[in-house]
């Protein structure tokens, strides 16, 4: 099962983008496929067990740190 750390972003970078908001102890999204993605700030998993389309894209801010991330693959 692979697991990636998504990437940090400034908060400015995220201005008119849709930011789904995470709540601290639970994963936002679960089930579908075998991608987990952590906050690239403090390893808190925000995805677990997802498929590729479902972080395809995603912002998301950590319900934890407060971070905005997204996904690794296309930066
Ligand atoms: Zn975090």
């Amino acid at each position: 099962m692979p697991q990636f750390d998504m990437i940090v972003i400034d908060p400015e970078r995220a201005k008119g983008v849709e930011v789904e908001e995470h709540t601290a102890g639970k994963p936002l999204r679960e089930g579908g496929g075998d991608e987990t993605y952590r906050c690239g700030g403090c390893k808190t998993k925000l995805l677990v067990n997802v498929g590729h389309h479902d972080a395809h894209g995603a912002v998301i801010k950590c319900g934890k740190c407060g971070k905005i991330n997204t996904e690794p693959h296309h930066h």
